[in-house]
């Protein structure tokens, strides 16, 4: 790559989430003044309008824009999140928690698991979740930052956000035009390729306007405007082992304080979110319409909804899956064009952090080389599906046949990984995190024990200790944690201080 090839205009085709997030960080990253930055977005094509749920990485997002943390919670109305409560997955009326952050804690170099195993065993352990810090803080309304305690759990706290989509898209918008990014506001009609070389010259827009550029990020949403209509990249379709394919969503009224955690209840076809934030709870019924059709779901999402509904319900369909390629010539895909796996996890906008992350280090010249697109788009997939299997996980290890979509579920083949995974934690308790996946250790025992998976042995090495140490080294751990837990403040009392939204500006 030399200076002289180096990529000048960049054109951003859409204005949701992915979009900004996209024009934010690079207006923040590419400096150089030769260099534009162009976001088109449609006045006539809606955003998707949900997305509110996060994982902690977007911390580092934020940090990578040198945000005030404080200011964005106010901002985008959002609360905090210790992790997702699942309700009803494993079996009706039963509950756990995957939590953010570190279940117990490792000791003789063993996995803390495997002691907790050991005891379980004998019924002298109680739950995992006493185990997990984010647990317990989240089930008792806690919330703080990390302070520098020595040895406690209170020196570093997982956390992530619930926010309003749209008022994060438009604070983005707001920071990725005062740092340079240009916007137009009309729909694109047509894009022009190279006729030798099948590159994208340029985007005709409904006036007329000819918008060239020589890198184009799709970010258009599920129909994949660049990557798809224009270049045909392909999708690869993951409805076998994620059926669900439709969601329905409804704010309400919070009647409570908001929780620090989102809440999945499984239904009859699929589940439910609540996503609890500063001035309203985001509620969606993800369903799917091979099992449960349209107004049953939509029915099934007022019933289950705790305050007063404060819009029409409204049906947003998806194809679970991913394109065959992110980055097909000068166009790389972010957001929904990109795939989709389903909302489950929280991982959507993560992806798009961790695409524009690669991106940048990808960050190509005009010789577009291929080793550099074949690098982003091998990486990619890998994270994308180690994902997709977690998620499918949560479907498979079921305890539930009450309904045919429970059943299906409960008996499809699943991806070779996945299977070995099962296979390696139910036989022998050990889990193990490859290709730098994104969920670690934590998240999978959390979710493998929750959705009802026991291992039938523990590590050997565990044997090294007597079961009255191990009992009193878990002991210690839980104490710990719940002396820890109960110097927090409540996480209304710490939105008060440091992050009360303006209801007014809403
Ligand atoms: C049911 C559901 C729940 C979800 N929940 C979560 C969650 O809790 N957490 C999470 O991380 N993610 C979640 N997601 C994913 C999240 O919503 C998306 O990743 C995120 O909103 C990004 O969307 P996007 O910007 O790619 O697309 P969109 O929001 O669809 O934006 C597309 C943009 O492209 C523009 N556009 C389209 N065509 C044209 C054109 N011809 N000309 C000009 N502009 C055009 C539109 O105007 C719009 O601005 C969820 C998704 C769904 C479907």
């Amino acid at each position: 790559m030399t200076q002289d090839q180096s990529i000048e205009k960049i054109v951003i085709v859409g204005g949701g989430t992915a979009g900004w997030m996209t024009a934010a960080a690079m207006a923040k990253l590419i400096k150089k003044p030769n260099c534009t930055i162009t976001l088109i977005e449609s006045a006539d094509i809606p955003t998707v309008g949900v997305g509110e749920a996060t994982i902690p990485q977007i911390q580092l997002f934020n940090a990578l824009l040198g945000i005030d943390e404080n200011e964005f919670v106010k901002a985008t109305q959002a609360t905090f999140k210790h992790g997702i409560e699942f309700v009803n997955w494993k079996q009706n009326n039963h509950k756990y928690m995957h939590p953010f952050g570190t279940i117990g804690l490792n000791f003789e170099g063993v996995d803390f698991h495997h002691y907790w195993n050991k005891l379980n065993q004998t019924n002298q352990a109680g739950s995992i979740e006493d185990y997990a810090f984010n647990c317990v803080a989240a089930y008792n309304h806690k919330m703080m930052r990390s302070i520098n305690v020595p040895n406690s759990p209170l020196n570093n706290i997982a956390y992530a956000f619930h926010f309003d989509a749209g008022l994060y898209a438009k604070w983005l918008r707001n920071f990725a035009e005062k740092n340079g990014v240009i916007r137009i506001e009309n729909t694109v009609q047509e894009v022009k390729l190279d006729s030798k070389s099948g590159f994208i010259n340029s985007v005709e827009l409904a006036d007329g306007q000819v918008v060239e550029g020589e890198l184009f990020i799709d970010c258009s949403g599920f129909k994949g405007l660049l990557i798809e209509e224009a270049l045909n990249t392909g999708y690869e379709h993951w409805g076998h082992w994620l059926p669900c394919d439709r969601a329905v969503v409804a704010p309400s009224k919070n009647v409570a304080d908001p929780v620090p955690y989102t809440r999945s209840t499984a239904h009859g076809a699929g589940w439910q979110w609540r996503i609890p934030l500063q001035h309203r709870t985001g509620n969606g019924h993800v369903y799917s319409s091979r099992f449960m059709s349209d107004d049953e779901a939509k029915q099934t999402l007022l019933d289950n909804i705790e305050g007063q509904v404060l819009t029409e319900p409204r049906v947003v369909k998806f194809t679970t899956g991913t394109r065959r390629k992110h980055w097909n010539k000068n166009c790389v895909a972010i957001g929904l064009s990109s795939g989709f796996i389903e909302p489950l996890e929280s991982t959507s906008i993560h992806l798009i952090q961790s695409s524009i992350s690669r991106l940048m280090s990808l960050f190509p010249d005009k010789s577009f080389e291929k080793s550099v697109i074949d690098t982003f788009n091998s990486q990619t997939k890998l994270e994308v599906e180690r994902i997709r299997d977690f998620i499918i996980l949560h479907y498979k290890v079921t305890e539930r046949e009450d309904t045919e979509f429970w059943r299906y579920c409960k008996n499809m083949e699943v991806p070779a990984y996945l299977e070995q995974k099962i296979k390696l934690f139910s036989q022998t308790g050990r889990i193990f995190r490859q290709d730098d996946e994104l969920f670690n250790q934590s998240s999978w025992l959390a979710v493998m024990l929750g959705q009802g998976i026991t291992p039938e042995a523990y590590h050997p090495l565990v044997d090294n200790l007597s079961l009255e140490e191990i009992r009193h080294r878990c002991d210690n751990i839980k104490k710990v944690i719940k002396e820890s837990v109960e110097r927090m403040p409540k996480q209304s009392e710490f939105i008060n201080k440091f992050c009360r939204a303006n209801l007014e500006s809403v």
